[in-house]
């Protein structure tokens, strides 16, 4: 029968010697593999206890900021939800009332606001649509979690903490020495 292409090669048939039966040989040769990456740099690290550092451009998990007086920055204007295209963004707005000017920077505010963290690819379009700078994505990433509905981030995980009461974790935050 004529070939299609010439890759087709002929097997060699030949019965193995007893030196080959015993695949001492290349079991030597595997094992010397073995024995010289054991003098390599270890590409691998130790995480949890050892981390890598992260490019200054690496987008990690969101955090929904705070202006310097401690408000919440987030109007609720849905442009980060609706440039989002892994639909990862829902929120629900509400008015600002009388007595809370301390609490939301605008008339309006995010009553709720969440993130699954499961759909979203992390690409930033939600940081580059919000005009209030209410949302970016710091150096951190999402832990590991045992349930779903782990990965769905509430206000209460993405709110970066206040500035004025709590001003280490605020500045840990950030990423900035207090
Ligand atoms: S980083 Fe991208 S995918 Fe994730 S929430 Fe923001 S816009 Fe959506
Ligand atoms: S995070 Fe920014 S873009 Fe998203 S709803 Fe709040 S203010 Fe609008």
């Amino acid at each position: 029968m004529q070939a299609l292409t010439n890759k087709a090669q002929a097997v060699n048939r030949k019965p193995m010697t007893l030196l080959e039966r015993l695949y001492l040989i290349n079991i030597i040769k595997g094992m010397l593999i073995t024995f010289s990456h054991m003098f390599k740099k270890q590409p691998t690290i130790r995480y949890p206890e050892q981390k890598r550092e992260f490019s200054p451009v690496f987008r990690g998990l969101h955090v929904l900021n705070r202006d310097e007086e401690g408000r919440e920055r987030c109007t609720a204007c849905g442009l980060c939800a609706v440039a989002c295209p892994a639909e990862a963004i829902t929120m629900e707005a509400a008015e600002r009332v009388e007595g809370e000017e301390q609490l939301y920077r605008e008339e309006k505010y995010a009553a709720k606001y969440e993130i699954n963290m499961l759909r979203c690819i992390f690409c930033g379009l939600c940081e580059d649509a919000c005009p209030k700078d209410a949302i970016y994505l710091s150096e951190t990433f999402a832990p590991a979690n045992y349930t779903r509905k782990g990965f769905i981030y509430g206000k209460s995980d993405l709110l970066i903490p206040n500035p004025l009461t709590e001003a280490s974790a605020f500045a840990e935050a950030k990423g900035v020495e207090a």
